[in-house]
């Protein structure tokens, strides 16, 4: 009997973790030591998680028992404190939701919103859930583009090009993954005023707002409009580098006077998978109380900065590569000079790098990037690892040729 996925899953795609992991497993299991640079998961790095992730046990008896399908009371007070501290007015903790990681709750949120055809706008690199998860709940994703040659801001004009009837919502990544970049007061304000005026629900995805370099400041978008509804997610993965216990949230703000139906939906979603992970509910409170516990790693002489320098600096080196230099986070999307390194495939030179170098990257039409000029690089190895990544990288471009 032939068991067929379901034509839900018709183009969803989540190549971070597809068919470039597999290989690079199986790869792994014939006992080839792989470089695996596909996902931003500090911990599988060395990098340490905060000691009060420890003090789980003391709490067993309240992390043993199911919470209120939004979150633990306390957990969603420390939210709400936080997200207020960002300038994110008049916030109501019925309208916060904990969920098993930022992942959960944009599925969560999507399939509350969209029927089926409706239209929601999402940047051009992207992180591959969206788009995924907007065609799993039956809408189409419709992708603006994010200006390379501007710093990898999106650009307005594009985003007010593809608004149509059926738009229903907008997505924003600040900062952005794959990219880099933050984004200014002006363009957010831009986006802002596109959604209020044809009555967009914005989704700002800031999960990596506490990975902050050089002078940049992050600006929460829900903080330039009292009255525009916003759905903010954050969450512990990155910032406590705590990915493996799965620990989000999402603040709903703004006037919601007519969000009471969409409210109703998420309540009763969030409702059917009980609660999200309750012992990393529990911590929320004091990572928030820490919101700067990565600080030390982002500054001159700190791991992350010194390593993001190496990489900028590297990749920038090699002929036929260039790449903006990342302001946040854990990543950097170079180009590759197609023309001059004769590339026509970007999967193929990912799986091909993996295949000569043991090096694994992914390729960026994986992030719905329209050319296959991109790639993503994770610089979150120790700079002698790093180093190495980049002789190997080098190495490969300088004879590797597709036509
Ligand atoms: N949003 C962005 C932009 C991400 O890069 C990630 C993970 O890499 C997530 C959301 C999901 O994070 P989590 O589910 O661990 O909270």
């Amino acid at each position: 009997m032939e068991i067929k996925r379901s034509n839900k899953l018709h183009d969803v795609r989540y190549d971070i973790r597809g068919p470039i992991t597999t290989l690079a497993i199986q790869m792994e299991q014939q006992g080839i030591p792989v470089i695996k640079l596909n996902t931003g998961n500090p911990a599988a790095f060395g990098f340490e998680p905060p000691h009060y992730a420890n003090s789980l046990d003391t709490q067993l008896q309240l992390t043993a028992a199911y919470s209120d399908a939004k979150g633990l009371i306390e957990a969603r007070e420390a939210i709400a404190a936080y997200e207020s501290s960002k300038g994110i007015r008049n916030i109501d903790i019925e309208n916060i939701f904990t969920g098993n990681g930022v992942s959960e709750l944009i599925t969560m949120s999507l399939q509350a919103l969209l029927d089926n055809g409706d239209e929601v706008l999402v940047p051009s690199p992207d992180y591959p859930l969206w788009t995924a998860a907007i065609r799993l709940a039956g809408g189409t994703a419709v992708h603006y583009i994010c200006d390379e040659s501007a710093h990898w801001f999106p650009d307005i004009a594009d985003i007010r090009r593809k608004i149509t009837s059926r738009t229903k919502a907008i997505v924003v990544i600040n900062p952005n993954n794959p990219t880099g970049a933050v984004y200014p007061k002006d363009i957010l304000e831009s986006i802002c005023a596109l959604a209020q005026q044809h009555n967009l629900l914005i989704f700002s995805d800031e999960i990596y707002d506490r990975l902050l370099m050089d002078d940049s400041k992050h600006i929460a978008t829900a903080s330039l409009d009292p009255d525009l509804p916003v759905i903010t997610m954050n969450g512990l993965s990155k910032s406590h580098q705590l990915c493996g216990f799965r620990a989000g949230w999402m603040v709903i703000s703004g006037d919601l006077s007519q969000a009471g139906n969409y409210l109703d939906g998420l309540t009763i979603l969030a409702s059917m998978r009980l609660c999200s992970n309750v012992n990393a509910q529990a911590i929320i409170p004091e990572a928030l109380a820490d919101p700067h516990f990565a600080r030390n790693t982002l500054v001159p002489g700190g791991r992350l900065y010194e390593q993001r320098e190496q990489a900028y600096a590297g990749l920038n080196n090699i002929p036929g590569l260039s790449v903006v230099k990342s302001k946040a986070g854990l990543y950097m999307f170079p180009k590759i000079d197609t023309h001059m390194l004769r590339i026509n495939d970007d999967e193929r030179f990912v799986l091909d790098l993996l295949r000569e170098k043991h090096v694994l990257f992914t390729h960026g039409s994986g992030y719905n990037w329209h050319a296959p000029d991109h790639f993503r690089v994770v610089y979150l190895p120790e700079k002698e690892v790093l180093a190495n990544v980049i002789e190997r990288l080098a190495d490969f471009l300088s004879s590797y040729r597709q036509y």
